[in-house]
């Protein structure tokens, strides 16, 4: 289905990102593997699936460019762009330090930012392109202890439409995948209270799975979802409805 299409995907060692790469490759496409700090973890899924890992930190704007310049320059072309890297720095809000809230709006606000801002050129010249954004159901519906994360998120998703909007007419498509509880190491870091908590409000009484987000994540890339854009997709058990 994605057979000779070219895919980024960023934080792609572990977790959703790993799960994304993994299913994309399956679909036939050729996944560089962005990664950050998981080196060893990036380099042996790229050498599972026949990919490629490029270490390259999402909030440094330069180092982005060197990496979409580098994939054009290798392979001729970039179809698939998911931005999937992101972090947390919990805390009330009365106790958030600045650098808390900083460090997550560089990751996972400006991250996004930068790969689109670069990949945004080769997607207008080839006409086509396809914008997976990781946002979150804290960015639509706020969650306490995550002022920064949430704020984000919902960042992510007013660029998402935006940038749906501005490249449309060249027959490329944004859209955004807004996750409940899925279960990674992000979510493994809660504490136990906090999880029952949140499985209490998930319509369908059960925590997300990686492969349930990777599942969207193929479709939004495939043509079957070609006259989708600027939209936002909560795979959370209903827990956002
Ligand atoms: P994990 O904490 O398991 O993984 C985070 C990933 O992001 C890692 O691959 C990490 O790479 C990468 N990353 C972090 N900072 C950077 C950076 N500066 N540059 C490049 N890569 C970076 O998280 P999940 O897999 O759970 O989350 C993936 C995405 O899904 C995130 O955007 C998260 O906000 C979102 N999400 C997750 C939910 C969940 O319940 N798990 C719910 C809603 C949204 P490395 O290890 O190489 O540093």
């Amino acid at each position: 289905m994605l057979t000779g299409k070219i895919a980024l995907v960023t934080g792609a060692g572990r977790g959703i990102g790993l799960g994304i790469a993994k299913a994309l490759a399956d679909e036939g496409a050729f996944v560089i593997l962005n990664y950050n700090g998981s080196k060893e973890r990036a380099m042996a899924a790229a050498a599972e699936i026949g990919g490629v890992a490029y270490g390259c930190n999402v909030a440094d704007y330069e180092a982005c460019g060197q990496m979409i310049g580098t994939i054009v320059k290798t392979y001729g072309r970039l179809d698939i762009l998911v931005n999937n890297a992101g972090i947390t720095r919990d805390g009330l809000i009365m106790k958030m330090g600045e650098a808390d809230f900083d460090d997550v709006i560089a990751t996972n606000l400006k991250g996004t930012f930068h790969t689109i801002r670069h990949a945004s050129r080769w997607f207008l010249k080839q006409r086509s392109g396809r914008i997976i954004n990781i946002s979150s159901v804290s960015g639509l519906m706020g969650n306490a202890g995550q002022a920064n994360y949430s704020a984000s998120k919902a960042g992510v998703i007013g660029l998402t439409k935006s940038v749906a909007r501005e490249l449309a007419s060249r027959g490329v498509t944004c859209n955004a995948i807004a996750p409940g509880y899925i279960e990674t190491e992000m979510t493994d870091a809660m504490a136990d209270a906090a999880k029952e908590a949140v499985l209490s409000q998930i319509p369908l009484k059960r925590t997300g799975t990686v492969a349930d987000v990777a599942g969207l994540a193929v479709f939004l890339a495939s043509d079957a979802a070609s006259y989708i854009t600027g939209q936002v997709i909560a795979v959370d058990g209903g827990m956002s409805m």
